[in-house]
Order: C-alpha cells, then structure tokens, then sequence
C-alpha cells in the first residue's frame, strides 16, 4: 500500500509541475489511522519566525476505501498547503489560485472539503471486509466474511477480476 501511494504522489507532483504549481519537494507523507474524519493534514512548525510545512498525513480510511480519484486530489490539496507561499493561506489567497489551476488544466476536484463525506464513512464502516485486487486495485466489500473472503485470506486463487484479469487478491486488514 505505501507503494501505491507513493506512485500516486509522484503522478500528482508531476501534474503540478507541469502547470507550475508549487510545493515543498522533500515533505514526507505518511498514511495516518488517527484520523477521525480528516482526509488529510498538513503539519506546521515555526522556526526563525518563518512557517515551513514539515510533514503531510492522509487518512487511512480513503485509502483502505480506495477511491484513488479522491486520494489523489486530497494529495494534491495537502501539497498545495505545503508551498512556501501557501503556509498562512488556509484554503483562500494563492491556495485557491493553485487548487482551481489544477482542477481547469488538469481535471483534479480539489475542493476546500477536509472530512471524508457522510455515505464513504457510513459504507467503510458497515462493510468490515475489503479484498483488493491487486493487479488494478479495485475493491469489493463485503458485510461478514464470505467464502470469498476466506479463500483470499487463505491464497487460495479462487476468483478472477472482471476489470483487469488478475487472480492476485488481498483482504485489507481494518
Ligand atoms: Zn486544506
Ligand atoms: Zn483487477
């Protein structure tokens, strides 16, 4: 999974680079179980009076959920927080320049949403089981677990994608 993100970061920074929006290059970005709601965060330090952006977190929940269309523009809104001339914006000034750049000349939704929508939270948190393919990574959720679930737990090659093909499964542990 911290592949995966980490290839989904590279694509965002390279979308931003190419229509010259900034952010700080070196900022590590974790994925945080803490969170309650928070898509994501971005961490601030002061020192020498000036405020750097010092690490990014994005919630566990959305990327156990999956929709990496969302991931990526809480990506892309947490970097944009992280450049030098966006640390006291908030999401006004130049943070709303950059965010609706990326949305025309490169089809993001990067919106001033911060908290995962009501129905994504209510479905991640009546489906207790998610096998994830993991040649495409779709997901499929599951109430209780099924003999499906099992047969993934055990590696067993049982079921096939309908998207890509591929029999490699995993159950996400929650
Ligand atoms: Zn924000
Ligand atoms: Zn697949």
């Amino acid at each position: 999974m911290a592949a995966l993100l980490q290839k989904t970061v590279d694509e965002v920074k390279k979308d931003m680079d190419e229509v010259g929006v900034p952010y700080n290059p070196d900022i590590p970005i974790f994925i945080s179980e803490r969170y309650s709601r928070a898509l994501g965060k971005c961490y601030y330090q002061t020192r020498d009076n000036k405020r750097i952006a010092t690490k990014i977190g994005i919630s566990k929940e959305i990327i156990d959920y999956g929709d990496w269309d969302l991931i990526r523009n809480v990506i892309c809104h947490e970097l944009i927080h992280s450049a030098d001339d966006c640390v006291y914006c908030y999401h006004g000034g130049v943070w709303k320049v950059y965010a609706d750049k990326m949305n025309r000349y490169k089809n993001y939704h990067i919106s001033r949403i911060t908290h995962v929508p009501d129905e994504m939270h209510e479905h991640y948190n009546n489906y207790h089981f998610i096998i994830e393919c993991q040649g495409c990574h779709t997901k499929s959720y599951f109430q209780r677990s099924t003999k499906t679930v099992e047969a993934v737990k055990k590696g067993q090659k049982t079921i096939k994608c309908k998207k890509c093909g591929s029999k490699d499964f995993k159950v996400i542990e929650r």
